[in-house]
């Protein structure tokens, strides 16, 4: 046995938390390693002890070798756990780790070697028995080879890297006369990506479905299955939704495809933890198609549906404790996980940059996440932000959960794909259990985001504009904070107009008093009233028309603002109003940009001025601010007096020809 009290995570973001988390349960000291991208990420914060390995780039800094292990000296860490992505499949650091006397959370290098090459696992599987994609995994690498197999197989085939991971260097081939340069190009690719051009030919199954075991070898030679995971929920062959158990497979399929997963397993004298992926084609028949040597992303459906925790396991493992089980305790209930990515699903996924202003997260589900509030996403790492997993007793209560969850995470200050997220849950083929691995291909029309109707826009912007409105009022040097739901605002009549979405689509808001004490909100020819409203925190509410009250989230950055209602996230943007307001208000009118207090008049009424000249000058938190003339004229009315409060637009005076 092996003693594990200080873990190096060689990992960052939500896996280097989520691991963490699991040492801290087991009284194991825990040692982050950052970038200088990283250097206040929250998994940075979370750990007991933090080393800087290096500058942003992950070849110069979470894919040094030699800088981990000298931040495991330093710190006397006595394990490495190497997380997901970076080295965790990497049998050369894996090797180095156990060079330098620790223990390297994970399976032998040897096994990581082995499985490592689709090639090799492939020919592993077939010896174990494993039913394998019927294919070419020959060693014969010469056009003429490739081409003769390729005869037997039958098209459409896929040409894949031995080496390749991530759904990179595949490539579909649909007739004979493609099949010569798709070799060539997929071996430039391979070489580049990997250093390995290594091919191999794979006859494609049409609309499979991606389900995969998890897998737990002790180090007595005892190998489990933890049951299964259903990934069809692809884009570009990387998984998006993943859960647990799969609706495909009966008692029967299950039990076969765990005892295949358990024999590859036995056969490769597998140690840790490790997923053994097949593909299941429409008539039920499963194909292997490579092993994981590490935790994946998806893990917490597992846990979910079977209440271990993976990563416990992994280091008791390591300690060299045995499984203590022959078993997998039974699945229970559902489980189903989200990737959420700074990622815009509207403009081709295209990775999003930007700071966090907030993020919340419901409390009805599970969430992995790398970012808090404050955190800023650049380009230097992948686009997970992390996961979101719901757990019921049902697959539809899950995924209604999880949607809900969606609807009502609040994330503001980046676009995401949780909007697009939550439509892939709420689609009846979803719900249905209808998957593969094109499901969003086939899907994408209905699956794209609607504009917004009117309704849902005018509740957002309504809101925003009661925001403005309240936190003009409490920053008012001086006034006691705004009550919540006071009547009697002063408002005068004004008309704001913001743009939001992808097309910039304005809306004009316009308001007034009511006689009431309430506000008249006037868009799109339709008018409500607003009877009362308050801010708590980040929360507008707002009761309008006979009685409903609605709330919106609001996080606001100069002029841009994130308003969330009712699932709605709009990002609006508000359009400078000044000049408008005071042509429209009155003409010649002078407002307050700023709420304050007047602290000098420096005009009377019926005074001739120039253009540009002083007339009030206001105060507020500390800097004075002097309203001046925009055209030369006479002040025909002075609305204010020394000493006098102002809100934002308030009119002050009125100069004209
Ligand atoms: P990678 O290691 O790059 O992730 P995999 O071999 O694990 O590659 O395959 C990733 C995904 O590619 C699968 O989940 C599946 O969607 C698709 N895929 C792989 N092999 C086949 C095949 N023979 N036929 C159809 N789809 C496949």
């Amino acid at each position: 046995m092996r003693a594990i009290d200080k873990v190096l995570i060689a990992n960052r973001g939500e896996i280097a938390l989520r691991v963490m988390r699991t040492c801290k349960a087991m009284g194991i000291a825990t040692v982050a390693v950052f970038s200088d991208a990283d250097a206040d990420a929250p998994y940075v914060r979370f750990a007991d002890e933090a080393v800087r390995i290096g500058p942003a780039p992950a070849r110069e800094s979470y894919l040094v070798i030699n800088a981990l292990l000298d931040a495991a000296r330093v710190t006397g860490a006595s394990a490495i756990h190497p997380g997901y992505g970076f080295l965790s499949e990497n049998a050369a650091f894996a090797d180095a780790v156990t060079e330098a006397g620790l223990v390297f959370i994970g399976p032998p290098a040897s096994v990581i070697g082995k499985l490592g090459s689709k090639q090799q696992a492939k020919r592993i599987a077939k010896a174990a028995g494993v039913p394998t994609v019927p294919g070419y995994e020959g060693d014969d690498q010469s056009a003429s080879a490739l081409l003769a197999a390729s005869k037997t197989i039958g098209y459409p085939l896929l040409v894949k890297a031995s080496a390749g991971g991530g759904g990179k260097g595949m490539r579909i081939v649909r007739a004979e006369a493609e099949l010569a340069e798709a070799l060539e190009r997929a071996r430039g690719e391979a070489l580049s990506a990997f250093g390995d051009d290594t091919l191999l030919l794979e006859k494609y199954v049409e609309r499979p479905r991606h389900i995969e075991i998890q897998i737990l070898g002790d180090q007595h030679g005892k190998v489990v299955h933890v049951w299964e995971r259903e990934c069809s929920i692809q884009r570009r062959h990387q998984k998006v939704i993943e859960e647990a158990p799969s609706v495909a497979l009966d008692a029967a399929k299950r039990a076969a495809m765990g005892k295949a997963a358990v024999e590859l397993g036995v056969a490769v004298g597998y140690v840790g933890a490790g997923t053994v992926e097949f593909i299941a084609d429409q008539a039920g028949n499963f194909y292997f198609l490579e092993v994981n040597t590490r935790l994946q992303v998806e893990h917490p459906v597992t846990e979910l549906t079977t209440g271990l925790d993976l990563v416990r396991e992994q280091i008791r493992i390591a300690r060299g404790e045995p499984l203590g089980y022959d078993a997998a305790p039974p699945q229970r209930g559902a489980a189903i996980e989200v990737r959420l990515c700074a990622e815009d699903p509207e403009r081709d996924y295209l990775p999003t940059t930007g700071t966090l202003y907030a993020v919340d997260v419901p409390s009805t589900i599970r969430a992995d996440l790398g970012v808090t509030a404050g955190t800023e996403i650049g380009i230097h790492y992948d686009s997970m932000l992390g996961k979101l997993i719901a757990y019921a007793p049902t697959r539809r209560e899950a995924a209604q959960v999880l949607r809900r969850a969606l609807d009502e995470l609040w994330i503001p200050g980046l676009v995401t794909n949780r909007e697009h997220l939550a439509r892939i849950l709420a689609h009846p083929a979803f719900l249905a259990g209808e998957l593969d691995t094109h499901f969003l291909e086939r899907h994408a029309g209905e699956l794209a985001a609607r504009m917004p109707g009117l309704d849902r826009v005018r509740v957002a912007v309504v809101a925003l504009t009661l925001h403005g409105i309240a936190t003009r009022r409490a920053e008012i040097p001086g006034t006691p904070l705004a009550p919540t739901g006071w009547r009697n605002v002063h408002v005068a009549d004004q008309q704001v107009t913001y743009t939001y979405g992808e097309a910039n689509s304005e809306v004009a808001l316009g308001y007034r008093p009511t006689p009431e004490g309430g506000i008249a909100f006037a868009l799109g020819g339709k008018t409500t009233i607003v009877s009362r409203f308050g801010l708590e925190g980040d929360r507008l509410w707002f009761v309008e028309g006979g009685g409903h009250r609605r709330t919106a989230r609001i996080a606001v950055h100069g002029a841009r603002a994130w308003v969330q209602s009712e699932g709605l996230t709009l990002a609006l943007t508000e359009l400078p109003r000044f000049p408008e307001l005071v042509a429209r208000v009155v003409e010649g009118g002078l407002i307050a940009p700023m709420p304050g207090k007047v602290v000098r008049v420096l005009v009377d009424a019926g005074q001739e001025v120039a253009a540009g000249a002083a007339l009030v000058v206001l105060e507020a938190m500390k800097m004075e601010h002097t309203v001046r003339a925009t055209a030369a004229g006479t002040v025909r009315a002075l609305h204010v007096a020394v000493g006098d409060q102002v809100d934002t637009d308030r009119l002050l005076a009125v100069v004209t020809a």
